[in-house]
């Protein structure tokens, strides 16, 4: 146990607690558009759209180029690697339009997860060697803030004490190296929701994953006000037969959350893990309507619950780019009014609504 050690600097400890509040602020939330090119690329040709870089490159400049009222539902943009130096096709950097919209720029840093070997199919995530250059490198570009997934599943035998331990420890080392260049990292160990098990079983699973993430954190001395978490929401398997209200979602996540998570945490932004648009706001909205103790703001940092009706309404078609952004605004306002408890069940209505958004073994 160490109890010998710094706390950051006063000025590096405000500069990654503001930028942390920046995103959580009342109402705001996170879109993630961080797919790396493999993903995106199925998405694409989902759409009957090539996986090229010129394809990635517009629909990202669909995204940015959204109205700048975007600004007042969305307050960062997590982007992959390559996006960070695109630009729209009259020259405009990405980072220049999203500035302009008053939305902070994040960048994923982790390089994807490997095999636990001798484990019951877990997996780590890797990424940690050269972080340090990429985030002098990624600060200097315009990025406040970072995300790094890890991913645990449930089985009969998992997670596993070898899993939880690696990933809690992984995600600490990463939140470290990140605020030692004034990037506030997004801690996200997300319990996926494949399988059957039920909405106790996520609970009990997600509980202990996120103390031993904690734990990790403290011990390697992460400034918890300078960090956001990204998880799951609390919920049955995909497969249970046995669906859960979303008051009932509501109240598994708060516990969950509130028995493992420190207060001193600057906020929780959930993904949205393959639910369907409307069920994501709705359920977000359940949450931050209850009446339980929540010592942090909740709110979205949603990749396809912000995205699916985008993509459907664009299908690659440059006369359908309008009504493409009008699909984000809504689904950006939806969550933004479930972030603050006051969205109404179906009263904003996208083209993918209540499209299921589920990927087996999802990767990012
Ligand atoms: P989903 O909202 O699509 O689950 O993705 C969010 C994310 O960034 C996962 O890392």
């Amino acid at each position: 146990m160490t109890t010998y050690f710094n706390y950051p600097s006063v000025q590096l400890q405000s500069e990654l607690a503001s930028i942390a509040q920046r995103i959580v602020a009342p109402g705001k939330g996170i879109l993630a558009a961080d797919e790396s090119v493999s993903t995106m690329g199925k998405r694409l040709v989902d759409i009957g759209v090539e996986n090229s870089e010129e394809n990635r490159r517009k629909y990202r400049e669909l995204l940015f180029t959204t109205d700048p009222t975007i600004g007042e539902y969305i307050s960062g943009v997590i982007l992959f690697h390559e996006t960070l130096y695109q630009k729209t096709s009259d020259g405009v950097p990405f980072t220049k339009l999203l500035k302009d919209r008053n939305i902070l720029i994040g960048i994923k840093v982790d390089k994807g997860t490997v095999p636990l070997f001798c484990s019951e199919n877990e997996v780590t995530t890797q990424g940690l060697d050269d972080l340090d250059q990429r985030c002098t490198e990624y600060k200097k570009e315009g990025c406040d803030f970072a995300k790094w997934r890890c991913v645990l599943k449930i089985g009969k035998n998992t997670p596993s004490y070898q899993a939880i331990l690696e990933n809690a420890n992984v995600l600490a080392r990463y939140a470290s190296i990140c605020q030692a260049h004034g990037i506030v990292p997004i801690v996200e160990p997300e319990v996926i929701p494949d399988g059957d098990h039920d909405i106790e079983r996520a609970q009990k699973v997600t509980e202990a994953v996120v103390a031993a993430t904690y734990k990790a954190l403290h011990d390697h001395h992460v400034f918890l006000e300078g960090t956001l978490l990204k998880p799951n929401m609390v919920t049955p398997g995909m497969q249970c037969k046995k669906r859960a209200t979303p008051l009932e979602i509501a109240t598994a996540t708060i516990l969950a959350f509130t028995r493992t998570v420190p207060p001193a945490v600057a906020g929780i932004t959930f993904l949205s893990g393959g639910q369907s648009e409307e069920e994501a706001s709705i359920n977000l909205d359940a949450i931050n309507k209850s009446k339980g103790r929540k010592p942090w703001p909740m709110t979205f940092s949603y990749g396809r619950a912000l995205q699916a009706s985008v993509l459907r309404a664009w299908a690659g078609k440059p006369e359908n780019v309008g009504s493409a952004q009008e699909e984000l605004l809504k689904r950006a306002k939806a969550n933004s009014q479930a972030a603050l408890g006051t969205y109404q069940a179906g009263s904003i209505k996208g083209q993918a609504g209540d499209q299921n958004l589920f990927v087996k073994n999802h990767v990012y």
